[in-house]
Parts: C-alpha cells; structure tokens; sequence
C-alpha cells in the first residue's frame, strides 16, 4: 500500500489515505470494501486522523488550556467515545447531546451547554447533571435562578456575550450584529453587576464564527476575545473563573483554500492566555472546536446506480445525495455550489477525463452532490467518495425528506 497523494485542489493535512490497485483505502480498508460491508452509503472517519488532529492542537497549546469538542459538529457515538479521551470536555446544545456525550462516558461536570432558548426541560437536565451552562439572555437568568431555588442548586454557569466585533473571513458571522446568542457586550456590565447570587458565576463564553481560513483574522479575533474578557473581569470586580473561546478554525473544501496555520495562531493565543491568567489566577481557558477536529477524517461513500446522458451532460446518480450530506450538495450555508474533493474510489489510477455531474436519488434538482466535476469515467456499481466530510454530515442533512435509507456511519482505527 503506497500513501496517496490526493489531486483534490485542496491540501490535507494530518490524515493519510492509501491506494492499493488503483484504490482508495481508509485506515488500511479498501473503500469499497467498506461500503460493501455496511450495504449502502455511509461515511466512514479515520479514527487515527481525529487523534493525530487532537494531538497537533495539544502541542501547539499551552498544557493548561482545554480543548473542548462541539458535539454538533459530529455526534456518532463512537467518535465521541474516542474523543472522550483525548479532549477535555463536550459543548452540548439538547438533551440528546448531553445523553450522547454522557453514553459516551463524558463526565457531566466537564461537559458545557450553549444555544439559545432552551427549553425548561433541558435546563433542568443541565441543571440536574451539574452541566456548565453559557446564559444567552436575561430571561434564561431568571429562570435558572428560579431553578437554583427550586432545586437549592448553584447552577455554573458562563455569560455568553455577542461581542462587538466579528470573525473576519468566517463562513457564518455571529459577532458585532444584532444576534439570538449571547449578551450583547455592551450589556454585559449591568449584567455583571446585577447577577444573583443564587447562580455560580464561572466565567464568560464567546464564539465569534466558523470555518475561518485566515490565520490573521483567527489571531485578531482572539485578540479582540482576550482584550474584551480583560475588559468584563474587570468590570465584574471579581476574578473570572472561566472562559471558554470558540476557535472558529476552518478547514478547506474547495480549490484555492488553504488550511489554517494552526501553530501560528495558538502561538498568539497562548500568549493572550498567559497575560490573561496573570490577572485572573487559576482561570479555566478553554478552546471549543468541532469542525477542525473531525472534518478532515471523515469520507462519504455511496455507489453510482445509474448513469445517462442528458442534452449532452453526464450525470451519475447514485445511492447517496443531500439527504445523507447536504452540505456537499451546497445547500447548508453556501451562496454559489462548488464541489467537495470528490473521487471514483475505484479507479485512481486512470486519467480523470470525464465531465460529469454527480446527483442523488432524491426528487428534486437540489440533490447535486458534484456539478460539472472531472472524474475517472465511472461505471455502474462503482464507488464515488467525497472527502472532508467528516463534520456536518448526517446530523446537518434532511435524513427524513423523501424517505430513503439513512446514511451509515463507521470509524475505521
Ligand atoms: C458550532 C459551535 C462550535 C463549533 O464550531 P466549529 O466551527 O465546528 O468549530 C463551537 N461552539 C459553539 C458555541 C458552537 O455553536
């Protein structure tokens, strides 16, 4: 088995994929041996890829920082029982992340809850399983103190601020507009002030965006977060105990991207971090990230079923589409469809010299997986890949719309 080098116009960084006879493999797995074994499409993540991504991002940080994983990002169990190990804690955001993330053998105290409008009943539930809760409004104070004194619990909690400024270049902004998560910074003082004390102050939370490309725009943001936790603690009057920093890291999907520069970043970072413990002894600095971790381990699966030709273009079709990955479909956020790094898993070793467009069983004109893509010409039967799709997938795809078979999932070690 030789390392494969994959012309998929965009770099990848810490996961390694084979070829043996002209095959792509996943930890040392043919893909279509993969795919013949779960009997339909699935995604299937490189176990080693996520680890050896956990392991680069403990290098570059200071050791007393925790990385936090998103469990939105990708919540398969068995992702989340080896990530259990490996990262310090989950932000959840439902009931059904923190049971995941409590199956998974998660400790309760280490996991944190965001999202606004939470519901009674997953207030509780945190409030019961002593999970940290970011606040988002003024409203969810009241009710979680009403809570603490229903309960005669101190619930932990962070302050989630909507800072004034946002994440240049991030795929989704969520900084300086008006915006359902979080307090707005400028209210955040009187908040501060006013808090009750039948709550367990912690610290503050902030996420400023996602699927940021630009190493500067990272360092700037984080320098904006520090400068403004700076800011609160000292308004606050009090140390802060917590904060928790949504990393934002992005990872590239299309030609032209260009990773992150990581070491950079989380070198200016740890810098912050260490100016900020100086004036707040013993605070909790925390990274959170979903997608970095676990996108580039991931490869979608699925089989051409058919193909024709249609006033001159080629179309694939086959057993997967934007039901089971939407966000390859270009439907989860995109503004203009470009395609993922795609691949017929089947054949790297022939030329790429066919022209088609690679779609779904679904019955709508949504359901492109690759528009206009060259691929090795495919035959019936054969198996397409598309990588970077380890994060958003399932979870983030209109599973029930039409009603075709779920996607399947594995980890490969
Ligand atoms: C979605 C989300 C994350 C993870 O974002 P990625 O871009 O996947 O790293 C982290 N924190 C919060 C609060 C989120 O909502």
């Amino acid at each position: 088995m030789s390392d494969w080098e994959p012309r998929l116009g965009v770099e990848l960084e810490d996961v390694v994929f084979g070829v043996e006879r002209g095959e792509l493999s996943i930890a040392g797995e043919p893909a279509s041996r993969i795919k013949d074994a779960h009997g339909g499409a699935l995604y299937a993540y490189d176990g080693v890829a996520v680890i050896r991504r956990v392991e680069r991002l403990r290098r570059a940080i200071d050791d007393d920082v925790g990385i936090k994983y998103a469990v939105k990002a990708n919540p398969y169990g068995p992702l989340l029982e080896l990530l259990r190990g490996a990262v310090q804690g989950f932000d959840v955001a439902s009931i059904t992340e923190i049971e995941a993330a409590l199956r998974a053998g998660a400790a309760p105290t280490d996991l944190s809850l965001a999202g606004p409008g939470k519901s009674d009943a997953l207030l509780e539930a945190a409030v019961a399983h002593g999970v940290v809760i970011s606040v988002e409004s003024p409203h969810e104070i009241d009710r979680l103190v009403s809570l603490a004194r229903e309960r005669g619990a101190a619930p932990r909690i962070l302050l989630r601020i909507n800072p004034s400024f946002s994440l240049r270049g991030s795929g989704m902004h969520m900084g300086g507009i008006g915006s359902p998560f979080g307090i707005d910074v400028e209210e955040a003082p009187a908040v501060l002030a006013n808090l009750p004390g039948e709550l367990d102050f912690r610290g503050l939370h902030v996420f400023c965006g996602s699927q940021c490309l630009s190493s500067e725009a990272l360092i700037e943001a984080h320098r904006n977060v520090f400068a403004m936790a700076r800011e609160l603690g000292h308004t606050a009057g009090r140390p802060l105990g917590a904060l928790n920093v949504g990393a934002g890291f992005g990872v590239p999907y299309f030609p032209g991207d260009r990773p992150v520069d990581v070491e950079a970043v989380l070198g200016h970072f740890n810098d912050e971090a260490e100016a900020l413990r100086a004036a707040h002894p013993g605070i909790d600095i925390e990274l959170e990230l979903g997608r970095w971790l676990v996108a580039e381990a991931g490869v979608y699966l699925c089989t051409v079923v058919d193909r024709k030709v249609s006033r001159g273009e080629t179309f694939l079709i086959t057993d997967g589409g934007m039901h089971h990955h939407l966000a390859a479909s270009g439907n989860l956020g995109q503004v203009v469809k470009r395609n993922y790094p795609i691949c017929v898993a089947n054949r790297l070793d022939a030329e790429r010299d066919e022209k088609v467009n690679v779609v779904g069983p679904l019955c709508t004109p949504l359901d492109v997986l690759a528009r206009g893509v060259m691929l090795s010409r495919a035959a019936i039967g054969d198996t397409i890949a598309i990588f970077q799709s380890g994060a958003y997938g399932p979870t983030a795809s209109p599973s029930g719309f039409l009603g075709h078979l779920p996607a399947g999932e594995r980890l490969l070690r």
